[in-house]
């Protein structure tokens, strides 16, 4: 029987979940998305039923306030919801889940709003309180983390007997630095830093000896960042300015413009996947699992450059995962805990479609 979707968070993001649970009728009968400001919901919406021809609801709600949205969640008689707003609202989201009876799914892991720290302590000590309500917490269900993570599982099942090594691809010590040749796209200059599926697969991957995640960036992005730290645009703690308190990374953003505004003006593609060495039937294999997607593809089917497709995507099969029942299991889970197999199924129907590439062991 479809379930009742009610997405949080009306961003780059959001607007990919909003049109992806709208065009799966098998997994979800109703869908409603809300945000802090509800216009912008009403956009996505009108932008869903002309890609889609589905109505979906909007509503005002301040995530924050687990009060409010434990009404709304009853009012709208939502089965499970998807949070992609920002990592702050995870706690009180998963409270409000828990107060009424729903099943929880996000895309990034918490982090306290005054402390730039990020990790799974503060959802996984929510395990026994979703076990005890029977209910389903899914957490990362994004592309990394999510797929990255899925991929992870997906080598473990069926590619590899043991498995020495992943480098997932995808800070900033020009040391730490590789050139690293990715299929479609070709060599990009690669850093290695922490990345938060890191932290869940060195615990469920099991025979793991070591893991590493790289980023691309360019230099110019980079060159920028680094004036904009030296001048500390990017501090977090309020600083006085002309008789007002502002956080400078918060005045920062909203200089910057939306990222839901660069969809029509982004170009090109990403490549996201785990290089992955290891050994099957006795012999040495090293395999590179990933997708490769197209910016301008994207942006013509559901209006959204690829970053914010290659997250909403997952996100939304994610949440058809549970409402489907096919992964359906109460406590509080990574994706890697999870088949990879349905949902590596799915990947392919849905627009992030997945290739295996074998390289020399
Ligand atoms: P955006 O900033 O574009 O969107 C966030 C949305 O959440 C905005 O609409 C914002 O409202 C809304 N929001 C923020 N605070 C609240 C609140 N208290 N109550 C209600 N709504 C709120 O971000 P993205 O769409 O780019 O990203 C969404 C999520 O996806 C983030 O958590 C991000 O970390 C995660 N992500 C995960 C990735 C992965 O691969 N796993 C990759 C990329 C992103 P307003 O419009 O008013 O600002």
């Amino acid at each position: 029987m479809s379930k009742k979707v009610l997405i949080i968070g009306a961003g780059g993001v959001g607007n990919v979940v909003a049109h992806k649970c709208a065009m799966n009728t098998v997994a979800f009968s109703d869908v409603m998305l809300a945000s802090r400001n509800e216009n912008k919901c009403k956009a996505i919406a009108a932008d869903v039923k002309h890609a889609t021809g589905r109505t979906i609801r909007t509503a005002a709600i301040d995530a924050d306030d687990v009060k409010a949205t434990v009404a709304l969640i009853k009012s709208f008689g939502a089965d499970l919801l998807i949070n992609v707003a920002l990592p702050y609202q995870d706690l009180p989201l998963m409270d409000a889940c828990l107060h009424a009876g729903i099943h929880y799914i996000d895309t990034a892991n918490y982090e306290p709003p005054h402390l730039a720290k990020f990790e799974y302590s503060w959802q996984w000590a929510y395990r026994e309180r979703f076990e005890k309500a029977g209910l389903m917490a899914l957490l990362g269900s994004g592309f990394d983390p999510g797929v990255t993570n899925v991929f992870c599982a997906y080598a473990q099942k069926h590619l590899f007997d043991t498995i020495d090594e992943w480098k997932e691809t995808e800070p900033l010590d020009p040391k730490l630095r590789i050139d690293y040749n990715y299929p479609v796209i070709g060599p990009k200059p690669s850093y290695l830093l922490f990345h938060e599926e890191l932290e869940s697969l060195a615990k469920n991957i099991k025979g793991l000896k070591r893991i590493r995640f790289f980023m691309t960036f360019s230099d110019n992005y980079l060159n920028h960042l680094r004036v904009l730290q030296n001048v500390g645009m990017t501090r977090i703690d309020p600083v006085e300015f002309q008789g007002h308190s502002i956080v400078p990374i918060q005045f920062l953003k909203a200089l910057l413009p939306d990222p839901a505004s660069l969809g029509p003006r982004t170009k090109g593609k990403t490549c996201i996947g785990c290089e992955i060495t290891g050994t099957k039937n006795g012999k040495p294999r090293k395999v590179f699992i990933y997708n490769v997607c197209d910016h301008q593809e994207c942006y013509a089917e559901v209006k959204s450059q690829a970053i914010s497709y290659t997250t909403g995507v997952p996100a939304a099969i994610g949440g058809a995962m549970l409402a489907t029942g096919k992964w359906l299991k109460p406590g509080v889970w990574n994706m890697e805990e999870c088949d990879p197999d349905p949902f590596m199924e799915e990947l392919n129907k849905c627009g992030l479609p997945w290739h295996i590439q074998e390289l020399p062991a």
